[in-house]
């Protein structure tokens, strides 16, 4: 029998997330945006929720062909970009929508004969100082794209550093109106953040992503459940031990938990193999058949430890929720001291997913 560890996809909940993003931005089209592998959750698996959009989002060429062989005709955008003239090859095969950032990709394109018209979205870097051109050298950028055979439609695009935080985003649409002013063209800026928060953002094409998979890009701060958005991805598991643990006794590697009485104490089928992270403290929430309790002591490659206290009804083969329906990812990703994003993307190749 397989570990009794396993993912469930919540397609309804996919759609439902997409419909809340159009709602926030309804004269805005949707990519929605499916990079490292659909948010972890998988492309074949999110792909049946997602598929309201109107285009697809990503990096990886191999992902934009997954999208292409599932049947979707619309656009696929490459957020990154192609990285050599063979990538190109690709792009032209497949019909694909390329983002350009540099220079160097402008040559590429100057030297590739294509064979079908190409639509690009040509990045600013309006002040994240990760790609793009100046908003002094964008117009440039532009006539030289322009300029291409082959090339078709541009869209003006910039990506937001602070659309979640205090800093915002003005100083970055500043620079971004000043690059673009008098160019031509659709404009595509926000990511779920601005998509939420900062609707003078919208413009022609919104970029949504980790909102689409129900967690909030604020984390707790806003949390998804106040933006009415659903959970999408629940990673479940069992107890598969349980202890009778003295008053004294510690739990796991390092003995980092101490039992101040005596307790119960779960083992689940669950470690950070599995994506859960090993740096989440005991204290971190998690549901034994469906009752909120805490993980203790350390987690270790295979397994973890939950307090049974408020469960005295479980028993080996009891469910196990650490995050998703019941439980936000949100949470659990803030007791670690990271985000949702990362804890999605961080599911192990060797957890069974299913999607329902
Ligand atoms: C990842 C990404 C997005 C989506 O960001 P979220 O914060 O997940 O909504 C949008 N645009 C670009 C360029 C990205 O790389």
């Amino acid at each position: 029998m397989p570990r009794p560890i396993k993912v469930s996809i919540h397609t309804a909940a996919l759609a439902h997330n997409l419909d809340v993003a159009r709602r926030h931005a309804p004269n805005a089209k949707v990519w929605a945006v499916v990079k490292a592998n659909a948010y972890g959750h998988g492309i074949e698996n999110a792909y049946p929720g997602l598929r309201d959009a109107d285009g697809f989002g990503l990096l990886d060429l191999e992902e934009a062909v997954r999208v292409r062989e599932l049947g979707w005709a619309g656009p696929i955008l490459l957020l990154e970009g192609f990285f050599t003239p063979s990538d190109l090859a690709i792009v032209d095969k497949y019909g694909l929508t390329t983002t350009v950032h540099s220079d160097d990709q402008l040559r590429m394109l100057e030297t590739t004969r294509l064979t079908k018209p190409l639509n690009v979205q040509l990045k600013m870097n309006s002040g994240m100082n990760r790609l793009g051109f100046s908003p002094e050298r964008y117009r440039a950028a532009w006539e030289r794209a322009r300029a291409i055979p082959g090339v078709s439609q541009i869209v003006l695009m910039t990506h937001f550093s602070d659309a979640d935080g205090p800093r915002g985003i003005e100083h970055q649409m500043e620079a971004f109106e000043r690059g673009a002013r008098d160019v031509p063209g659709e404009r595509s800026l926000a990511n779920s953040a601005a998509t939420l928060f900062h609707p003078q953002t919208h413009a022609a094409w919104v970029r949504p992503g980790i909102m689409l998979y129900g967690s909030s890009p604020k984390g707790l701060e806003v949390p998804a459940s106040e933006l009415g958005l659903q959970p999408t991805m629940t990673l479940e598991s069992e107890l598969i031990g349980i202890q009778e643990v003295p008053a004294g006794g510690t739990v796991g590697y390092g003995s980092l938990f101490t039992a101040d009485a005596p307790m119960r104490v779960g083992t689940v089928a669950c470690g950070y193999a599995d994506g859960y992270p090993r740096v989440a403290p005991s204290g971190t929430p998690v549901l034994v058949d469906g009752v909120r309790t805490r993980i203790v002591g350390r987690v270790s490659m295979d397994m973890l430890a939950v307090d049974l206290t408020p469960v005295p009804q479980a028993r080996v083969g009891t469910t196990v929720t650490l995050w998703g329906r019941g439980l936000g990812i949100d949470e659990v990703a803030a007791s670690a001291g990271t985000l949702g994003y990362e804890l999605m993307c961080a599911v192990a190749r060797r957890v069974p997913v299913h999607a329902n």
